[in-house]
């Protein structure tokens, strides 16, 4: 049995390789954009315009969206017009998705390399 004690997942990882394999390209599959992709993340901001008779001044600030990513530590900033605020919160969730099947693709990589070496041992055994 192969030692898989340093993967750490929720998810299920199968023992044979063959299983593996299978559940390796159905993931290969699945990774493809399915739009455009966005690293980064959606908040909403609260921002005073600057004309002291708006509501704003007097606490009432506007929201507005906002996509904040990071390039070497440094947080950066884009406003996202309303009408491409549910695209854009599609571009994102459509990374997270990605981020998700490049990780499970990696454990399971993993998990071929380390039965590599017993499924060896089965093959050298049975001939
Ligand atoms: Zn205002």
């Amino acid at each position: 049995m192969p030692d898989t004690k340093f993967i750490k997942s929720s998810m299920k990882i199968p023992q044979h390789p063959t299983l593996i394999r299978r559940s390796l390209q159905a993931r290969q599959k699945e990774l493809q954009a399915k739009c455009p992709v966005l690293a980064a993340s959606l908040v909403t901001i609260r921002r005073a315009c600057g004309n002291p008779n708006c509501r704003c001044a007097r606490g009432q600030k506007h929201p507005g969206h906002y996509l904040t990513w990071k390039v070497k530590a440094k947080t950066h900033t884009a406003y996202v017009p309303l009408d491409l605020l549910p695209q854009v919160k599609l571009w994102t969730q459509e990374h997270r998705r990605l981020k998700q099947l490049v990780h499970q693709i990696t454990q399971l990589s993993l998990a071929l390399i380390q039965t590599h070496v017993s499924a060896q041992r089965r093959k050298s055994g049975r001939s």
